[in-house]
């Protein structure tokens, strides 16, 4: 192989396809192609599920039963149209599946309409951006560096819809948009939508207040529930559209424990009408069906289980935060008590930033992954690490475990430890 696959991707990046390519070699007989695929498959279990601590808060480990239902034949049959009007015949189980992740994504997040056809949270973001903007229309979202995502920023979705985006004015020591700001703001920028959630969630946005601004100045109000599906599904942290969301989007596969996908729910069946008219037939033809059973699964389970799962994520969260303060961490929000939710946030700017941290721990066994915080330097890189307890909550890890992690995280960061010696020490943690 001696052109390059993507010469226009950043030197970090080409190095590690180049690597990678160069492992691979020129054999791609179908024996090397399986035997290669099999080897990072079973790699990628082992090092973060059996070996690691996976922290990544956009992640999750499913539970039995929701891996159980990812099928490969489901998921290899392409499914276009309505239940009852496809255009393929033969397709009355998907029917079923359909009308059950409804169903129950609906029930689980307390909403009348779910539309869970769309594959990402980045295309539920598009999609709602198409339904209820113009091109050339703006909206409002989160600044970056209080964790409004990509998919809200021109770089993302409001981009490809042609949108223009402003940023909210954030109040940085409310850790939320600047309520006092807000109706001369809207008066001004006179947005389509308002965008609030983002993926760093500490703390509850104040809905009920920002939608009264919002009605004001007749925008419509859309929650990325992204990161806090799964505590939003256990009616715990906050509830965006009993607070006066018109519209949630989420990712299913973060805290909620789902298959990787989006969904958008509402109980405004005109912006419902409009949203599904731009996942299909906008969005979607034929689309991956795989996702379904496992995307009801998971909402079942989080019906029945009452919000026990979010309170143990939230009660790990919170003592593993006072864990890392301890250790002589410099945990964000220390005179909140660190958090409401599942996330923590640690500055790393002592280290170089959250990503060279998060690298440092990576060669530890522990993952996570860096963001931005508010009042850091924006010319300087993302300060902080951002942690999620809702894998290591599923996996069983513990408080005595976590408060080891934080000890270890602390070894490497603060007191120059060796991250193979970690490694080791976080491998026998997790039984392996
Ligand atoms: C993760 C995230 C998304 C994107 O979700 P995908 O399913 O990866 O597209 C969107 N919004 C927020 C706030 C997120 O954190």
């Amino acid at each position: 192989m001696t052109q390059p696959l993507v010469p226009w991707a950043p030197p970090a990046a080409r190095a590690r396809i180049d690597e990678v390519a160069a492992e691979l070699g020129d054999d791609l007989s179908v024996a090397h192609v399986a035997k290669v695929a099999r080897a990072a498959i079973d790699g990628h279990e082992r090092r973060l599920g059996a070996e690691g601590i996976n922290l990544y808060a956009g992640t999750n480990s499913p539970s039995p039963l929701v891996r159980s239902l990812f099928d490969a034949g489901v998921a290899s049959r392409p499914s276009m149209g309505w239940p009852g009007a496809k255009a393929q015949t033969g397709l009355d189980d998907i029917d079923v599946l359909e009308v059950l992740a409804a169903r129950t994504v609906g029930a689980v997040m307390g909403a009348v309409h779910a539309e869970i056809r769309i594959q990402s949270a980045t295309f539920a973001n598009l999609a709602v951006f198409t339904a209820l903007a113009e091109p050339g229309d703006t909206i409002a979202v989160l600044p970056e560096a209080a964790g409004g995502h990509n998919s809200h920023h021109a770089t993302g979705s409001p981009g490809i819809r042609g949108l223009r985006v402003v940023d909210l004015p954030y109040d940085v020591a409310a850790r939320d948009v600047d309520l006092a700001a807000l109706p001369a703001f809207l008066a001004e920028h006179r947005p389509t939508v308002v965008v609030i959630g983002a993926s760093l969630m500490l703390f509850p946005h104040r809905v009920e207040a920002v939608r009264e601004a919002v009605d004001r100045a007749g925008a419509v109000l859309v929650f990325d529930a992204s990161h806090i599906a799964g505590l939003v599904a256990g009616r715990r942290f906050q509830r965006p559209l009993k607070q006066g969301a018109h519209v949630m989007t989420f990712s299913t596969y973060k805290s909620f424990g789902g298959p990787p996908g989006g969904a958008i729910v509402t109980d405004d069946a005109a912006l419902a009408e409009r949203i599904s008219d731009a996942v299909y037939p906008g969005m979607t033809a034929n689309y991956d069906p795989g996702r379904l059973a496992p995307l009801a699964a998971a909402a079942a389970e989080a019906i029945e289980d009452d919000g026990a799962y979010p309170d143990a994520c939230i009660a790990a969260a919170r003592s593993f935060a006072a864990d890392l303060a301890a250790a002589g961490l410099d945990v964000v929000a220390a005179d909140r008590g660190f958090t409401e939710s599942h996330h923590v946030a640690v500055d790393a700017s002592a280290f170089g930033g959250g990503a060279a941290a998060a690298v440092r721990l990576a060669e530890a066994g522990i993952y996570l992954s860096a963001i931005a915080l508010p009042d850091q330097d924006p010319a300087a890189p993302e300060a902080a690490l951002r942690i999620g307890t809702q894998e290591v909550t599923r996996r069983g890890v513990g408080t005595a475990g976590l408060r080891q992690v934080a000890r270890w995280c602390a070894d490497v960061l603060l007191h120059g430890a060796d991250p193979a010696t970690v490694k080791a020490k976080v491998r026998e943690l997790r039984g392996a």
